[in-house]
């Protein structure tokens, strides 16, 4: 796989949050993918799972760590501005990652994003009453479309979108779907930032912003009992970056089942750690590095 890219470098062993950077300006520590002005197609895969922790020169790192997996930053004018589709695209391996940040978008990429909707995703976001809100509703959606598009060779306004049965009631609202064999994806967003897995086996993403201490306190209950006995064993200046990181992990894993939180979060042992627990055989959990001030992981079910 002459395409294949080393796991990413950026993450060094304690893993301390980026610096702060002004709106706008690219994340620090990763590549850039530029895809504005060209296809889909020139946008670079991120690292394969299960990729071995990744050779850092001349830095001594611990052989057990695994680095956050590094998502392409997609600039959004590019690919949401591309009305045909030739033929259809394969995925590059086993996951793809993207990541769009709502800030760093202009009015001409809102413009795109809005025309790409559908009447029920333009009802939804229509009844966000914060402006930001809806911007990040609307670019979130125009991306998924953007990505899945020439995966299935259709116009990214034509997608044979549907709702699985959902896991609490069997009604069809539960979690978005492609009427179409071996392709799978999740979407998540949150504040300033969207994120998109696409694979060909099912895969759950989240992201969220960190957690406040309040926060921590009232939702250890939906930890499992070893991460909670994990989080009273840091300080207290620790607790809500591992507890958001946690989340992410639950969440990402039961977006990946497809229960969403209809499963119980308490169940599973996803780890505090700098290293995530996979809660089961079958499926590979993984950070992904995110900009300061969120956390994000992805699961992917194994073939
Ligand atoms: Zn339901």
């Amino acid at each position: 796989m002459s395409e294949a890219r080393p796991a990413p470098l950026s993450a060094p062993p304690a893993a301390p949050p980026p610096p702060a950077r002004p709106a706008g300006a690219p994340p620090p520590s990763r590549p850039a993918v530029r895809a504005g002005g060209g296809a889909p197609a020139e946008l670079l895969p991120v690292s394969p799972l299960g990729a071995g922790p990744a050779a850092v020169p001349g830095r001594a790192r611990p052989p057990d760590r695994v680095d956050p997996l590094c998502p392409a930053v997609l600039d959004l004018p590019g690919p949401l501005h591309r009305p045909y589709v030739a033929r259809p695209r394969a995925l590059r391996g086993p996951l793809e990652l993207y990541l769009a940040e709502v800030g760093a978008q202009d009015e001409r990429a809102l413009r795109w994003a809005r025309e790409l909707l559908d009447g029920e995703e333009r009802a939804r976001a229509g009844a966000f009453r914060r402006p930001r809100d809806r911007d990040a509703y609307v670019i979130a959606h125009a991306t998924l479309r953007a990505l899945l598009g020439p995966l299935l060779g259709v116009r990214a306004d034509e997608l044979p979108l549907m709702r699985e049965p959902c896991a609490g009631c069997g009604a069809p609202h539960g979690r978005p779907a492609l009427r179409a064999p071996g392709l799978h994806f999740s979407l998540s967003h949150s504040g300033d930032l969207v994120l998109v897995a696409l694979a060909g086996t099912p895969v759950g993403v989240d992201v969220e912003g960190l957690a406040s201490a309040e926060a921590v306190r009232s939702a250890q209950c939906a930890l499992h009992a070893t991460e909670v006995a994990e989080l009273a064993r840091l300080p207290a200046y620790e607790r809500p970056a591992a507890f958001t990181r946690t989340w992410v992990r639950k969440e990402a894993y039961l977006k990946g089942l497809g229960t969403g939180l209809v499963r119980d979060p308490a169940l599973d042992h996803v780890g505090t750690g700098d290293r995530p627990v996979s809660p089961s055989p079958r499926w590979t959990l993984r950070d992904v590095l995110v900009p300061a001030g969120y956390a994000a992981a992805v699961a992917l079910r194994r073939e």
